[in-house]
Parts: structure tokens; sequence; C-alpha cells
């Protein structure tokens, strides 16, 4: 059955299994030897603490990894940030991580389907302090890129 034939609740249902599962089991998570770019980044709001690692190879990211601590939905998120990356010109990566976080502020006008599993942060949206948890990891993206070696907050 497609996603989007599902009732509105059910979805909802679906996405909150997906952010257990990613916070359960996340992707990518263990640090990287040979990272080009990583940040650390810490939301004080809640305590999450990250280590992004990216791999560019030319423009392009060839892996993402994290490691870090926090609650359900930080852990979620760079679990689903380090998938939807891969690959990904690292324009495009900046492009998306903005347009995500805009969506999850409630003003963005990034198509929802064009966000596949990152749909499940949405859900963010009716609880405002959680949107520092969710869009954590893709602040700590951006302070990988811009500098190296500083903490990124959400601040
Ligand atoms: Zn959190």
């Amino acid at each position: 059955m497609a996603v989007a034939t599902l009732p509105a609740d059910e979805l909802r249902d679906l996405y909150k299994s997906l952010i257990l599962a990613h916070a359960r089991e996340p992707r990518n998570y263990g640090p990287m030897a040979a990272a080009t770019h990583e940040a650390r980044g810490l939301n004080r709001l809640c305590g999450d603490r990250l280590h992004i690692y990216l791999s560019l190879d030319g423009d392009r990211l060839s892996d993402a990894r994290f490691d870090g601590t926090g609650c359900a939905i930080s852990m979620a998120s760079a679990s689903l940030l380090t998938e939807a990356v891969q690959g990904m010109p690292k324009d495009e990566a900046l492009e998306f991580g903005r347009a995500l976080i805009a969506r999850l502020n409630g003003d963005g006008d990034i198509d929802s389907g064009a966000l596949g599993d990152l749909r499940a942060l949405e859900g963010v949206r009716e609880f405002p302090s959680r949107v520092k948890c969710a869009t954590l990891a893709w602040q700590t993206l951006f302070a990988a890129f811009e500098s190296g070696d500083d903490v990124a907050t959400t601040e």
C-alpha cells in the first residue's frame, strides 16, 4: 500500500514507529576515520549531543556518519540525515537542510513529498520545543561545512 493513501492518524503512527526504529538502531552510527568535515552539535534545551562526520569526494558526499547521545528525535533525525545525504552534492545537501528546517519551523515551502522518510520529523511541528531536537543534526552538518571544530548549538 502506498503511504500516501493511509489516513492521517495511521500515517502519524507509521512515522512515530519510523522515528523509534531509527532511534533504537541508528544507521551509520559511529565515528569515521577519514572524515573530510566534522562538527559537534549541542542542544542545551534537551541535552542532545551529536558528532557528525562527512566525507566529501569532489563536491559529492560519499559518506555520512554520526555518534552521540540524546533523545529519540535527535538520534532519529541524525540517522535519517546520514541516509538522506549519501551521494548528494554538497550544495544540494545544504539546500535540502535549509528547506527541511524551514518546514519544521512551519514556514517552509518544500513539498513534503520531497522529504522522503524525513517527513517522519514533521510531527515535531506540533511541539516547538522538539523542533531543535529535530534540526540539531542539520545545524551540525552546516557547521561541519562552515568551519570544522566549532560546536554547533541550536540557540
Ligand atoms: Zn532532544
